[in-house]
């Protein structure tokens, strides 16, 4: 997607764009992809070379499939090979509920993460992968990106940049900290297993273990491998390291004669990989010429699977008042997007945050869990107020 004239160019900081989107994950690609359709030019960069896995449970609910609908990349997932996921079983000590899981897909992240780049550059954006950017100065008329590639450092000039760098974001000059990260956040560990030798968890079945320490999700995605993806606290991953941690939560069902979980055999395709904090806010939405989405605008713990979900809405939601930035000053396309983004995904993710602080309470989980057994119907609220069975606001609400 990026040739050596192109290289050339960005290393003598001649390459000028109205658009940087920082980072290819689906917050960063549904940005690019609804700019670069209303025609306006875009460069998404992303420092991973293809292809690129990250930890990801890689469902997709309905209100991400909803809005991949929307985008018009329904058919291009359906052809990835995404598999219907419709039943959770939920596991907590010796207790079981199977519950129906509406409108669910589950796909690898670098299939999906390909697939989304893909519909940038087929949209006329430009896409380049290995290219890590290393900080963003305000300039005159714009933004100055000094970005790495290849180890060599260079240059590209923006009117506007969004971050879309995912947990953690980018820091700019002069700001100490870009985010609150909450006490006791657990962090994220995910690997990816072979899965010939391993029956405990079919295709079309999200296994979510929920332990004192921690959860843990595993699923056979589109090319039949095991994604095992977990929360966890940090003292668990000090004391056990990554593997040890996830053995240990699943341990915590009885293990594999009394009908538990356990970790699948031998080494994993990739990973263990880990994530920073999870559970933390952007301090500042917006900055400047500076717009963030995804991860790196705020995250909770990811028990409902819907970051991917806010990652799109977002980002498809921030296209216009990035729009607006591009054509005039910035600061009123700062605070309309701000707010926005409070409307759009900060009331859903509160709902996120008092679930995190139930599954803290071993013996309510449980007892949670032992209730949703003998009557799966329970659950329906809880879909509901989580977004299975709803949708996330849509965008078009947001337009300044
Ligand atoms: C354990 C776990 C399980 C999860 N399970 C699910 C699930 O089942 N379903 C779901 O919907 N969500 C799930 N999530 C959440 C989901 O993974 C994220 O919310 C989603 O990926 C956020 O998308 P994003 O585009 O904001 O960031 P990301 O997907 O993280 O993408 C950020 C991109 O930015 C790039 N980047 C970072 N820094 C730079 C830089 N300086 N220069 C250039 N590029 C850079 C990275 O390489 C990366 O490609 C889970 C998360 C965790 C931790």
């Amino acid at each position: 997607m990026t040739s050596n004239d192109d290289l050339g160019k960005r290393r003598t900081g001649l390459v000028r764009h109205d658009v940087v989107v920082v980072g290819a994950g689906p917050a960063g690609s549904a940005t690019a992809l609804t700019l670069s359709r209303a025609g306006v030019d875009v460069h998404l960069v992303d420092r991973a070379e293809l292809p690129r896995w990250k930890v990801c449970g890689g469902c997709l609910g309905p209100a991400a499939l909803e809005l991949l609908g929307e985008l018009g990349l329904m058919a291009d997932l359906i052809g990835a090979g995404a598999v219907p996921i419709p039943v959770m079983e939920l596991r907590a000590g010796s207790r079981r509920a199977r519950l129906r899981l509406p409108g669910s897909l589950s796909i690898s992240r670098y299939r999906l993460d390909a697939l989304l780049a893909g519909a940038v550059a087929k949209a006329g954006g430009e896409v380049s992968f290995g290219v890590r950017v290393e900080g963003v100065t305000p300039v005159d008329d714009g933004m100055e990106v000094r970005i790495r590639e290849d180890g060599v450092v260079g240059r590209l000039h923006a009117r506007v940049v969004v971050d879309a760098t995912g947990l953690g974001g980018l820091h700019l000059p002069g700001e100490r900290s870009t985010e609150e990260v909450a006490s006791g956040s657990r962090v994220g560990l995910g690997a990816v297993f072979p899965s010939a030798a391993y029956h405990m968890c079919p295709s079309g079945e999200l296994q979510m273990t929920v332990g004192r320490d921690g959860y843990v999700g595993i699923v056979r995605t589109e090319d039949g491998l095991l994604d095992v993806a977990a929360a966890v606290d940090r003292d668990l991953l000090a004391r056990m390291g990554p593997g040890g941690a996830v053995s240990e939560l699943l341990a915590s069902t009885g293990g594999p004669r009394s009908g538990g979980n356990r970790l699948p055999d031998g080494e994993p395709s990739f990973g263990w990989r880990g994530t920073p904090a999870l559970t933390r806010r952007s301090i500042r939405t917006a900055e400047g010429a500076v717009f963030r989405v995804g991860d790196a605008a705020g995250y909770v713990e990811p028990f409902t699977g819907e970051g991917m979900g806010w990652a799109l809405a977002g980002g498809v939601a921030l296209a216009p008042f990035v729009r607006q930035a591009v054509a005039g000053p910035s600061d009123r396309a700062a605070a309309g997007w701000t707010q926005a983004y409070r409307r759009i995904v900060e009331r859903r993710q509160r709902m996120c945050r008092l679930l995190a602080h139930g599954l803290r309470r071993p013996a309510v989980v449980r007892a949670v869990v032992g209730a949703l057994g003998v009557a799966p119907v329970l659950a329906r609220p809880l879909m509901d107020a989580t977004g299975r069975d709803s949708r996330v606001p849509l965008p078009t609400l947001a337009a300044p």
